[in-house]
C-alpha cells in the first residue's frame, strides 16, 4: 500500500510549507539531475547559477557567489568551515547567541571549533555586551541571527559586523527562515547593511520551493573556494559543496518559486502571514495567555503543558521553545481559518 504525504491543514510549526505550483512543477521535471556533476548536467548547474543570482538580488548582495545547500544545517556548516579554513590560528573559536539554530552545534563538532554560546536578551535578541566580551584573537566567525527559530527575532547584525571586524573575525548571518519576509521590513540583516560574509538563505522555508533548497551566499568567490577540493572523475575540476549529488529538483523549483514570485508574490505572503500572527497573538492575549510579539510571522505564548498535549491529541502539528512555550509559525499555507479552527478548539478545552 502506498502511504499518503502529510497534509498541511494542521501543521503549524514547521518551517517548511507546500511548495508553490510551479515549484512543484519544476521539481518533478528536474527529479533526475545532479547540479554536482555540471559537465553532465549543465542545464540545471545554468539554473543555479539564475537561483544564486535571485538569492543575491534578495539579499543584497552584488555580483553574488554561493550554491544551492540541502538546508539551512549545509548551509551554516560549510559558513563555519570557511571562517575556520581562513582563521590564523589552530584553535579558532565561533561565537553565537543561543538563539541561533542546533545546526552550528553539529558543524562546532564536526569541524572541531568552539562553540561559544551567549545569552540574548529579554527580547530574544542576542546580548551585544555579552559579545563584545566573548570574543577574542582567536574567533573566527561571529554568528548573528535574522529570524530567530524559536521567537523570529533578528539579531543587530550591523553591530555584530563592527564587534567581528573589531577582532578580523567573519561575519555570518542565518536567514534560513527570515530571509524571504525580511525584504519587506524595516530591519537591517542583509550585505548591504553590514559587513555579512556568508549567509544562510532557505528557498525551501519561506521561498515555497520544495524540499531540498537551502542557500549558502558568500561574499566574494574567494571565500566558496575555501570549501573546494578536486574532483578527479568529473569533467569540472573542484568541488565547494558538502554533498556530491545534489537534488536538481530543489534547484529548479527555487528558481521557478522565486521566478514567480520575487518580489511581489513574496510581499504579499509576508503582509498575509504577518497579519495572521498578529491576529493570533491578540486572540491569545484575549484569552489570557502571555505572548511573545510576533515581529516577524511567527508567534510564542506560554500555554499550559497540559493544554499543549490535548491539542495535539486533537491533531495540531505544534511544536515547544526550550523553555517550553507553544511556537507557531505562519508559514504560507497557514490561513486564518486553520488559526480561527485552532484557537476554537482551544476554547473548548479550555470549558472542560
Ligand atoms: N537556521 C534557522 C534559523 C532555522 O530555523 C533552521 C530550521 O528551521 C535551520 C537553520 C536549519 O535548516 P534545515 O532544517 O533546512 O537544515
Amino acid at each position: 500500500m502506498q502511504a499518503e504525504p502529510q497534509a498541511f491543514d494542521r501543521v503549524l510549526s514547521s518551517m517548511c510549507t507546500e511548495p508553490h505550483p510551479v515549484a512543484r512543477d519544476a521539481a518533478e521535471r528536474f527529479l533526475a539531475t545532479n547540479p554536482g556533476d555540471p559537465g553532465t548536467y549543465p542545464t540545471v548547474t545554468a539554473l543555479e547559477d539564475e537561483a544564486i543570482a535571485m538569492l543575491g538580488e534578495i539579499a543584497g548582495l552584488d555580483d553574488p557567489t554561493g550554491y544551492v545547500a540541502s538546508g539551512g544545517t549545509e548551509a551554516n556548516l560549510q559558513a563555519v568551515r570557511i571562517a575556520r579554513e581562513r582563521a590564523d590560528t589552530t584553535t579558532p573559536n565561533v561565537v553565537m547567541p543561543e538563539s541561533a539554530h542546533f545546526s552550528f552545534q553539529k558543524a562546532a563538532d564536526v569541524l572541531g571549533v568552539d562553540l561559544r554560546i551567549v545569552p540574548t536578551d529579554a527580547d530574544h535578541r542576542v546580548d551585544l555586551e555579552a559579545v563584545r566580551t566573548c570574543v577574542d584573537a582567536e574567533t573566527a566567525l561571529v554568528v548573528g541571527v535574522a529570524g530567530t527559530t524559536e521567537y523570529g527575532r533578528v539579531d543587530p547584525i550591523p553591530e555584530l559586523g563592527r564587534v567581528a571586524r573589531e577582532v578580523d573575525a567573519m561575519l555570518h548571518v542565518d536567514a534560513a527562515w527570515g530571509g524571504f519576509v525580511l525584504p519587506f521590513t524595516d530591519h537591517e540583516w542583509n550585505f548591504s547593511h553590514a559587513p555579512v560574509d556568508t549567509m544562510a538563505i532557505d528557498p525551501h522555508k519561506m521561498g515555497q520551493a520544495a524540499v531540498p533548497a537551502g542557500g549558502l551566499l558568500v561574499r566574494s568567490a574567494d571565500l566558496l573556494d575555501e570549501l573546494a577540493v578536486d574532483t578527479p572523475y568529473l569533467e569540472s575540476t573542484a568541488q565547494a559543496t558538502l554533498t556530491g549529488t545534489r537534488s536538481g529538483a530543489g534547484v529548479a523549483s527555487a528558481v521557478a518559486a522565486m521566478a514567480e514570485l520575487w518580489p511581489t508574490g513574496y510581499r504579499t505572503q509576508y503582509v498575509r502571514s504577518q497579519n495572521n500572527a498578529e491576529w493570533l497573538a491578540d486572540a491569545l492575549e484575549k484569552r489570557g495567555y502571555e505572548v511573545v510579539e510576533p515581529t516577524l510571522p511567527l508567534v510564542a505564548a506560554d500555554v499550559p503543558r497540559s493544554t499543549f498535549d490535548a491539542l495535539r491529541d486533537r491533531g495540531w502539528r505544534i511544536s515547544r521553545t526550550g523553555t517550553g512555550e507553544l511556537r507557531i509559525v505562519c508559514m504560507p499555507h497557514v490561513s486564518r481559518e486553520m488559526l480561527a479552527s485552532f484557537v476554537a478548539d482551544l476554547d473548548r478545552l479550555e470549558v472542560r
